[in-house]
């Protein structure tokens, strides 16, 4: 059979699912997506009205081409589509230089001849007023970043992909994934369906859907809180970065797209495990939102402390942070994407080009070496 002509089946149509379905249905393959809601709900990993876009990485420097073969998809899907997924308004990357998450930024940026500008504390007070810094901290801006919609995104992937011919069942969840001669069975409570091969992407389900998965998939429960600025100017001029901060914790931040509210997040240390991704608990309790207080009168004395808007998600976190990309163990044709550890968004192009690779070519030309399931030990 040829690879235009496979038949192969996206479980999970969210963040890599739909970016999947669109790659997959641009090669010509005949797609079936499944999704236990519809693209773009709220309920998983995506959502929440921003994500962060950059150039530069904090946890290692190989991510960098995978972010490059992204960028160029992002813009393709834009343009082929004429919706505005992401905007490049830069992000600030700040931290002690001495520590390993700054000295990676650093490496990448040097390694890769990234678009940046690098801030002392003088002029980040004048361009950047917002921001108070730690003694020591290190401020780069990287030029090629910003926000992404992930809603609209995942919309837009998905309905790219139908355009392309794909066909996407929504609430409908896969009870089921079975290896069989020549190809995959989907099982869902309307029946089975035979598959070439299947792009697994079920995001926090993926201990639900693969009880027998031999890596660790650790499913955390994240808080997004937005907050109101009193000095919007600063906020919301002509730049508006983003940022991500190492100290003292992992956080970040977004300048919102209402044009008033700055939303924070917080690194995986602080999120708390969910055990059962049915039964997400979205009560975000007083106690949970100090942190948030502290941060906010240390760093950014202009926002009110007060959240304006809460909100509950999920992620699945490996121990390493790297995702889990390719087969499974035995089963070539199951091509498995999971563990996005909190930073998958901005590559999900890539690596739903990636799953389209695997999927319809059993190889990928793509550096994926240090994310693949292939040499990965089980836990
Ligand atoms: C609050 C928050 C902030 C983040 N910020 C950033 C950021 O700024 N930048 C960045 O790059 N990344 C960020 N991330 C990480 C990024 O959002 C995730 O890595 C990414 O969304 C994971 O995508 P996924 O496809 O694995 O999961 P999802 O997008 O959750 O998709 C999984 C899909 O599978 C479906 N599904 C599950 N089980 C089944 C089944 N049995 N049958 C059918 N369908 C099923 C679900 O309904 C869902 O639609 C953030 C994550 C969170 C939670």
């Amino acid at each position: 059979m040829s690879a235009a002509r496979k038949r192969v089946a996206v479980v999970g149509v969210g963040t890599m699912g739909s970016q999947a379905a669109w790659r997959l249905a641009a090669r010509g393959a005949e797609v079936v997506g499944y999704d236990r809601f519809a693209p773009g709900h709220d309920r998983s990993a995506a959502g929440g009205e921003t994500r962060i876009f950059r150039s530069a990485h904090f946890e290692d420097t190989r991510y960098v081409p995978l972010l490059q073969h992204a960028d160029v998809l992002w813009e393709q899907l834009q343009q082929e589509t004429g919706r505005e997924l992401r905007r490049l308004t830069g992000c600030l990357l700040m931290g002690s230089p001495e520590g390993q998450q700054m000295a990676t930024v650093l490496d990448s940026i040097a390694e890769h001849g990234l678009d940046h500008d690098v801030l002392d504390a003088e002029s980040l007070a004048k361009r950047f007023p917002q921001h108070r810094l730690d003694d020591g901290d290190a401020v780069v801006l990287d030029r090629r970043a910003g926000f992404i919609r992930p809603e609209l995104t995942i919309q837009t992937a998905a309905r790219r992909a139908e355009q392309l011919g794909a066909v996407i069942h929504r609430y409908t969840a896969v009870r089921e994934i079975v290896p069989v001669a020549n190809g995959v069975e989907i099982r869902t409570d309307a029946g089975s369906e035979h598959f070439d091969a299947a792009v697994v992407t079920p995001g926090p389900w993926v201990n639900d859907l693969l009880p027998d998965l031999p890596w660790q998939v650790d499913v955390r429960r994240v808080i997004s809180a937005w907050f109101m600025s009193t000095a919007p100017d600063a906020w919301f001029g002509e730049e508006r970065p983003a940022f991500i901060r190492t100290s003292p914790t992992h956080w970040y931040g977004l300048p919102s797209p209402d044009g008033v509210s700055v939303k924070l997040g917080l690194s995986q240390a602080l999120h708390r495990l969910a055990d059962d991704p049915n039964q997400l608990d979205r009560t975000v309790r007083p106690s949970e939102l100090e942190i948030y207080r502290d941060l906010i009168g240390r760093y950014l004395p202009d926002l009110c402390p007060d959240p304006t808007r809460l909100a509950v998600y999920m992620e699945g976190y490996t121990e390493s942070s790297r995702p889990l990309v390719g087969p499974l163990p035995g089963n070539e044709n199951v091509i498995l994407l999971a563990g996005f550890s909190g930073h998958g968004f901005k590559l999900s192009p890539a690596f739903g080009d990636i799953a389209a690779d695997l999927a319809l070519n059993g190889s990928s030309s793509q550096p994926i070496d240090f994310i693949s399931t292939a040499d990965r030990v089980a836990a």
